[in-house]
């Protein structure tokens, strides 16, 4: 594996019942780039990422990460190891407070031996953990919604928060799963920027599963193209954008539909 690449999938093969829902995948993802990864519906972009979040056991194939096997690693394993993500339905915990969710996505962080600790100790780290958070909140712009209930949030903000709580677990490497649908338009060109600040000024390097091809043009430095399971198309945004099996599968399509 070259220095450069962070994250690796070999030859994946994922079946449901008859389903070869992915079929012979492979993909890499270069250190502090955005990936994106596109394809119609049902391409089976989220089941790349469920496999990574090892919800998904696939039938064969690889991945590694930093050099580890995350086919041999628990699913707890995988968040320390520095993956997060998000899901494409918004998993949020909906009666907590906006910086209750971004402490709860911090505490795959915190020292298990933190209930062990004395009271002053114990007290430290969590004002450290909280002070954090606000920081996090401050970056997506959610810090003024602080104490409300994620579930009173509009859908852009609760997109944002789940954003937030995935970043919170400090990972290296972030998959989102389409984070820009349904925002609007101002909300995509935020988003937008904070993904790019994210990477060039965070070191962060993330995976992004999208539609808004407005927001996938602008922001990856690479794109990998699924259909039905396979890879039909790998490259810049310039060489993706004018691929006839791409225009054909996916951008006639679904760029029309996007306006
Ligand atoms: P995408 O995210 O690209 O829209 P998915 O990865 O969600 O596509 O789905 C790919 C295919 O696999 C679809 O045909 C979907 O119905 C099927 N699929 C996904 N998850 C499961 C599952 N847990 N069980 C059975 N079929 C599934
Ligand atoms: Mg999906």
């Amino acid at each position: 594996m070259s220095v450069s690449v962070l994250f690796r999938i070999e030859d994946l093969l994922v079946q449901f019942g008859g389903l070869r829902a992915i079929d012979a995948f492979s993909m890499e993802v270069e250190q502090g780039s955005i990936h994106a990864l596109i394809g119609p519906n049902g391409a089976g972009k989220s089941t790349v990422l469920n496999c990574v979040s090892r919800f998904v056991t696939p039938r064969s194939g690889r991945m590694v990460f930093d050099g580890r096997d995350l086919l041999a690693a628990r699913p707890h394993v995988v968040t320390r190891m520095g993956i997060a993500r998000t899901f494409q339905n918004i998993e949020l915990c909906r009666e907590m407070s906006v910086l209750e969710n971004v402490l709860v996505g911090a505490m795959s962080q915190t020292p298990r031996y933190l209930p062990f600790l004395p009271g002053f100790a114990r007290g430290r780290i969590e004002r450290d953990a909280v002070m954090q958070a606000e920081a996090l909140l401050e970056r997506t712009g959610l810090l003024p919604f602080r104490d409300a209930k994620a579930a009173d949030l509009d859908f852009g903000r609760q997109k944002l928060l789940d954003l937030t709580r995935a970043l919170a677990a400090k990972p290296r490497m972030l998959f989102l799963d389409e984070p820009a649908a349904g925002l609007r338009n101002a909300e995509i060109t935020a988003l937008d920027a904070l993904l790019v600040d994210l990477v060039r000024g965070g070191g962060l390097t993330i995976v992004l599963v999208e539609h808004v091809m407005q927001l996938v043009m602008s922001v990856a430095d690479h794109i990998t193209v699924l259909n039905f399971g396979r890879r039909i198309a790998d490259g810049g945004p310039a060489e993706i954008r004018r691929n006839p099996d791409v225009i054909e599968a996916y951008l006639g399509t679904d760029a029309h539909a996007a306006g």
